[in-house]
């Protein structure tokens, strides 16, 4: 499957192509037990790399060669060469025709890249690397191709045969199968290339573009599933509109498909023109998706629907510059979920995965700066720093540039590179020649890992009024990289003075400056004060970095007071909460039950009885900070004491707060029909807190009120949160448990995307999810070995979200990931590699967890014939 030792690429290695591929022929013969793969490939010489004709090498993995034909001549075996992954075939003209014949076996496909079977549909997932497991090809996105794609299949298994572009010819044989040629008149990466086959119902719409053109609309799923597409094909309709508001970019096929698959690595693929998703990213109907569902599903679709320009119409160079795809699509998927629904909160969700998980990630082994200079498996490469930090990194370019001037540079851009594959360097040098702005040091978020942290201290002289603000900035080491260079770092801030207002900072009258922090320490100075105000750092966390600054505990209260950034407000909150469950943790570890600061209490009760405040900002404010973000800023982790500090703390709450609990519970309640909009969405997200607030207290009218709640739910927003809530209690009594899971089972015991929540909710339950539970349930009749969605829900929710108990202290825990890693990956080693994140952290964890922790990372690292995903995430985390 590979070399003995996994080796890594380095971005500075990198040279185009001896060949290129400038049109590429499929006809794809599908059958029960293989696929016969014939590809026609108009090979052309690099002009730029002189007169020779070296030998052509195309990559291919897990295939039978079944023959090879130049300019129509078949080649004898003694005519190529071929490797384990690879054929080589002699040139002798500078353009040539090169005809591969393969055989590949879809349905063993258990590592979902290339073609394979999912529910008995054939579908493909090439990105970054899958279309080397199709057929011998220059699988790199730097080889763009015109793509004609023939299907034939057995027309009553799979009448619906579906490829990129549109669809241009059909016919039948006598033999009862049939066929459908599919042509893509754009250039494409062979990442971007697929294939669906089988018996899948449609739904149906149009889109007029700007220019009046109708664009056929098409979302495929299995039958059962055909009355769960509205909200996917409301939300493509919403972005092809935005996308041409915002960004002046209009689609260009005839057509646009949606195909949902269930067994799928990630969550959905931008193939052009058929968008291949994660069933879970596409599905939705009241009674079976969450509110947050049916924003993932708005959220991914638009996603995946931007990446025809940002990524397709202009796409990558090289793998290293994944993020000048991902980020910069990121950041408009997030500006559009801003737009659709509520824009404060989703900076707040946005801030809170950058400071828990990627925070994390850059302070762990796989630190990698967001465009990084080796890797050996690009497939752990898409992670949170490309794509969240990669976002956060075009923001910061629209900060500084304003936005005008980024709409000009993303023109710009769009227009230089259109038809081509491009690099980061690319995008920032547009964005500079489009504003006039110099992003010199800029470029410095490019090349280097880490997560800067910003020092700030202040100094204020009552008699001249003069206030000063010094900023430091540093960043901590990181794998390969011993000594950063300073970033520029774009800082707001604003002022406030002792009545909470936000002083003008400017004879304009302007309240928030944006600070350009670019030396190592700077100081800024304001003249005219009357008294030492208190300084509001890093509003709409216009940077990814952290903030120290002493602020008193009295200055957090009064953040959360009066603040008008409402990200800052909310951050106070979060401070305050964490600094106090630290307290705990410190005093536990004294083996003392230190009392909880009354301040932070009365605090939530000022919040909770703020009538004026939005409740989506509001339930924001009443959450604390998760046991992961507890963890991510402990010096060392101790998760026990996490866990037990944090739950005290939403004890003392629901006890101080109750009667004003109970109040907004009843009196958020909505009647009438269900609507996923941004008001109606708050308010049951802010009951739904309450409640969970409410069931931590020891008294049964309170945990009635979850069981009533889940009996009497008319949306699954509801229901579901009325079963973690009972779950998650520990009151709760084990009867009514055991019913409500029973009862939730019967209603969706055929809905596979349901049931991962059913898997996941008890995976993640500090009480009901034990590791003897978790074992119980891999043998459940709905659990599927083979789908990413259920490992995920059930073995990554056990590791990942439940502290309490993959922690327990025995290190059982970690032996069961272990176990599970080892298994996984000789059949799926992406999902393998994902499901391992929690034990890289071992560094960070007290001295007998970690050891434990890194005993069962030296189990995986002695299993021969480790996959390169599996070699490389754990030799660098030891
Ligand atoms: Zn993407």
């Amino acid at each position: 499957m590979k070399d003995a030792q996994p080796r890594a690429i380095y971005l500075k290695d990198y040279q185009a192509p001896d060949y290129w591929i400038d049109t590429t022929d499929l006809t794809f013969d599908l059958f029960e037990d293989h696929a016969l793969v014939t590809s026609v490939l108009g090979v052309r010489r690099n002009e730029d790399h002189g007169d020779e004709t070296p030998d052509l090498t195309l990559v291919g993995i897990d295939l039978e060669l079944v023959s090879v034909y130049v300019d129509g001549s078949e080649l004898t075996a003694e005519q190529y060469i071929l490797g384990s992954e690879s054929l080589t075939v002699p040139v002798a003209s500078r353009a040539f025709s090169l005809t591969v014949v393969t055989r590949i076996r879809p349905q063993e496909n258990t590592s979902l890249e290339g073609l394979y079977k999912s529910n008995g549909m054939f579908c493909t997932q090439c990105e970054a690397e899958g279309f080397r497991k199709i057929t011998y090809y220059l699988d790199r996105p730097d080889v763009m191709s015109k793509f004609t794609t023939k299907v034939i299949a057995d027309k009553g298994r799979y009448p619906i045969l579906l490829s990129n572009g549109n669809d241009i010819a059909r016919g039948e044989f006598d033999s009862g199968r049939h066929w459908i040629t599919w042509e893509d008149p754009f250039k494409k990466p062979s990442y971007l290339f697929a294939l669906v086959g089988g018996d899948l119902e449609v739904v149906e719409d149009t889109f007029t573009t700007m220019s009046g053109k109708e664009v056929a609309l098409r979302i495929f799923t299995e039958s059962h599933n055909i009355d769960k597409c509205d909200h996917a094909m409301l939300s493509l309709k919403k972005s092809m509109k935005w996308d041409e508001d915002v960004y002046g970019r209009e689609y260009d096929l005839d057509i646009f498909m949606i195909v949902a698959v269930d067994h799928f690595n990630m969550g959905a693929m931008e193939n052009k023109g058929l968008n291949i998703f994660n069933s879970s990213c596409v599905l939705a109907s009241p009674d079976t998706a969450t509110d947050a569902s049916y924003q993932r599903v708005e959220a991914i679709v638009a996603h995946e629907y931007f990446h025809n320009w940002s990524g397709n119409r202009v796409t990558c160079r090289d793998w290293f510059q994944l993020s000048l795809k991902e980020g910069f699509t990121v950041f408009r998927d997030a500006e559009f979920s801003a737009d659709m629904n509520s824009r404060g909160v989703k900076r707040i969700e946005d801030a809170t995965v950058m400071k828990t998980a990627q925070f994390a990630e850059d302070a762990g082994p796989m630190a990698h700066p967001i465009r990084p200079q080796s890797f050996i498996e690009i497939s752990n490469f898409y992670t949170l720093t490309i794509y969240e930090k990669g976002c956060e990194v075009v923001r910061m370019i629209q900060t500084i540039v304003g936005k005008d001037n980024f709409r000009k540079g993303s023109d710009l851009y769009f227009d230089r590179h259109d038809g081509e594959a491009a690099t980061c360097e690319d995008f920032v040098k547009a964005m500079e020649d489009a504003s006039g702005v110099d992003l010199s040091q800029f470029r410095n978020w490019y090349n280097q890992a880490g997560t800067p942290v910003i020092a700030v201290t202040d100094r204020f002289d009552q008699d001249s009024g003069q206030y000063s603000l010094t900023i430091g900035q540093s960043c901590p080491a990181t794998p390969g990289q011993d000594t950063k260079l300073p970033f520029h770092i774009p800082v707001a801030i604003a002022l406030l003075d002792r009545e909470g207002k936000a002083l003008p900072l400017n004879e304009a009258g302007a309240t928030e400056q944006l600070l350009h922090v670019t030396a190592a320490e700077e100081t800024w100075t304001f003249e005219g004060l009357a008294e030492k105000p208190l300084p509001s750092i890093l509003r709409n966390f216009s940077a990814p970095v952290r903030v120290n600054y002493d602020y008193s505990r009295e200055d957090l209260v009064f953040l959360m007071k009066y603040d008008s950034d409402g990200y800052n407000r909310w951050d106070a909150g979060q401070r305050l909460a964490t600094a106090v469950i630290e307290d705990l943790v410190s005093g536990l570890l004294k083996g003392e039950e230190a009392e909880i600061d009354s301040r932070l209490i009365e605090a939530f009760g000022v919040v909770l009885a703020d009538d004026k405040l939005d409740k989506a900002v509001k339930e924001e404010m009443l959450t604390l900070p998760s046991q992961a973000s507890l963890a991510e800023q402990a010096e060392e982790i101790h998760p026990l004491e996490i866990c037990e500090s944090r739950s005290r703390v939403r004890k003392a709450i629901a006890a101080a707060h109750k009667d004003k609990l109970l109040e907004l519970y009843h009196a958020l309640e909505l009647k009438g029909e269900y609507r996923p909009d941004a008001d109606d969405i708050a308010k049951r997200t802010l009951r739904n807190t309450c409640l969970g607030y409410l069931v931590e207290l020891e008294d049964d009218s309170l945990q009635q009120l979850a069981e009533d709640q889940y009996r009497n739910a008319s949306n699954m927003t509801d229901l579901r949160s009325a079963m973690s809530a009972a779950i998650n209690s520990s009151y709760q009594s084990q009867e009514t448990i055991n019913s409500l899971l029973n009862d939730f089972l019967g209603r969706y015991k055929d809905d596979s995307v349901v049931m991962d929540s059913w898997f996941m909710m008890q995976s993640g339950s500090p009480s009901l999810g034990t590791l003897e539970h978790v074992k119980a349930l891999l043998e459940h009749e709905s659990f599927d070995r083979t789908s990413p969605n259920k490992l995920r829900a059930l073995i990554g929710g056990f590791a990942s979200g439940n502290m309490k108990q993959f922690h327990s202290g025995t290190g059982e825990g970690y032996e069961f990931l272990a176990d599970w890693i080892i298994t996984l990956d000789k059949q799926n080693p992406q999902t393998a590699s994902r499901l391992m994140t929690p034990l890289t952290r071992w560094k960070k964890y007290e001295p007998v967890r970690r050891e434990c922790m890194r005993k069962a990372l030296e189990r995986i690292k002695a299993v021969p014939d480790l996959s390169t995903d599996i070699y490389e995430v754990v030799t660098k985390s030891l």
